[in-house]
């Protein structure tokens, strides 16, 4: 069985086409600037075949045609014929509190999603697009949705409710949805199975730590709370995001500034985190880079993410009661030792204790827990296409049932 997993956004669309025997990726890539000027896409096969090409794409289903081209034809051809795609599975990155599982889709699918891109603008839109387009290349195979929201699901109501009028949630649903959640299951769940115990016996902190960040305690393989809010703006400082922020801000700043409306969201969403923190960089390797030169903002940016990551473990391992493992994910999480040096230092009270020596280490799987320390702490790189492959097969198989985690 041979699955396409699909990430739209806006403007790009992400792939990757696996093998579901052995759960292999045949080849991945991405079409970029999608409808606009300088469109291009990116091929990589299993066997190390890697092309970039200039290519004119107008909208999504123009990008669709031209990587089932990429698969089928020339030397980064995996498939002979589209027919040999059996499913496509779609990352969706709100379905809010209307999906507690990946589904597959139809029509009132897709409504619903529709329905929550007034809450998710520069995502939902586009995944419906992505959908479309792969009806339209693909014909009636199944197509699976898997949301970025439905692992907190499980979260009670003491955390996921904002203490705000009540109405608001009643009347608009404002509360907390948490993201993030397909990495969150995927690397909680390999945690389980590295530490060689039943998931529901073990407390997890899972920090996924990349341009979006967000942390969630996993009690029992269940996700209780998480730092992401009603949308992905909240929770940690991020790489241009500013994270939670007291409220009054808004009204201060725009009676100092004269800002309103979206330029709230530009601020929040494109300026703030690390970037604006720093006034150099989103990206944490320019931030660790500049720090380590000497850069005072870099420094202090790079120090307040460690103490807000170090400040999120502390209270979701109060939250249950202790912590058996905390796993480091993300492009900053797998690849940061500074940051998870950072994070894990003077916390001996909750039984963390790492390896300097293999934390320098780096690769998918890396166990930084030093000797005789109680709680676990890896680093595990997360695969959010493999749960989407493997929720559409699962999908696939029951054809109607809702796929568990
Ligand atoms: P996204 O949230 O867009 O998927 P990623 O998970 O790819 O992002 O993470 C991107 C972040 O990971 C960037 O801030 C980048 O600087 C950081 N990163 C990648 N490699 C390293 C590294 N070697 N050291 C520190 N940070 C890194």
């Amino acid at each position: 069985m041979k699955i396409l997993v699909i990430n739209c956004g806006s403007s790009s669309l992400k792939y990757q086409l696996i093998d579901m025997e052995g759960e292999k990726v045949l080849c991945k890539g991405n079409c970029e600037r999608i409808g606009i000027p300088g469109s291009k896409i990116t091929h990589k096969t299993a066997d190390g075949y890697q092309v970039e090409r200039d290519a004119s794409f107008a909208n999504h289903t123009e990008a669709f045609a031209m990587l089932v081209d990429m698969m089928t034809k020339g030397d980064g051809a995996v498939i002979s014929d589209v027919k040999e795609i059996n499913a496509v599975g779609h990352r969706v990155a709100h379905g809010a509190d209307m999906f507690p599982h990946s589904c597959l889709v139809d029509e009132e699918v897709i409504a619903k999603i529709d329905s929550l891109s007034e809450i998710a603008p520069l995502h939902n839109p586009a995944h419906i697009q992505g959908i479309r387009a792969a009806q339209r290349i693909f014909g009636d195979i199944p197509q699976a949705v898997v949301f970025d929201t439905s692992f907190h699901h499980s979260m009670p109501s003491k955390a996921y409710m904002f203490a705000i009028p009540y109405n608001y949630y009643k009347e608009y649903h404002i509360r907390r949805y948490g993201f993030h959640g397909t990495s969150h299951r995927y690397v909680s769940k390999k945690c389980a199975e590295i530490m060689g115990r039943p998931i529901e016996s073990l407390k997890i902190i899972t920090c996924h730590l990349g341009n979006g960040s967000s942390i969630t305690a996993v009690d029992g393989g269940r996700s209780v709370d998480t730092t992401m809010g009603f949308t992905p703006t909240g929770g940690l400082m991020m790489g241009t995001r500013s994270g939670d922020l007291d409220p009054s801000l808004v009204t201060f700043i725009a009676e100092k500034t004269g800002l309103h409306g979206n330029e709230f969201l530009r601020t929040f969403n494109e300026q703030s985190g690390l970037l604006g923190v720093s006034a150099i960089s989103s990206d944490a390797r320019d931030i660790e880079k500049a720090a380590s030169l000497g850069n005072e903002n870099a420094a202090l940016a790079q120090n307040m993410l460690c103490y807000q990551i170090k400040k999120y473990i502390g209270s979701y391992a109060a939250v249950m009661n202790g912590v058996d493992a905390i796993v480091f994910t993300g492009g900053i999480g797998e690849n940061s030792s500074t940051v998870r040096e950072t994070v894990c230092q003077d916390m001996d009270y909750l039984g963390v204790k790492i390896d300097l020596e293999q934390n320098k280490k780096r690769g998918d799987f890396i166990d930084l827990t030093a000797e005789g320390a109680k709680t676990k702490v890896f680093v595990i790189a997360t695969n959010e296409e493999l749960m989407i492959a493997r929720d559409t097969l699962a999908l696939c198989g029951k054809m109607s049932q809702p796929a568990e985690g």
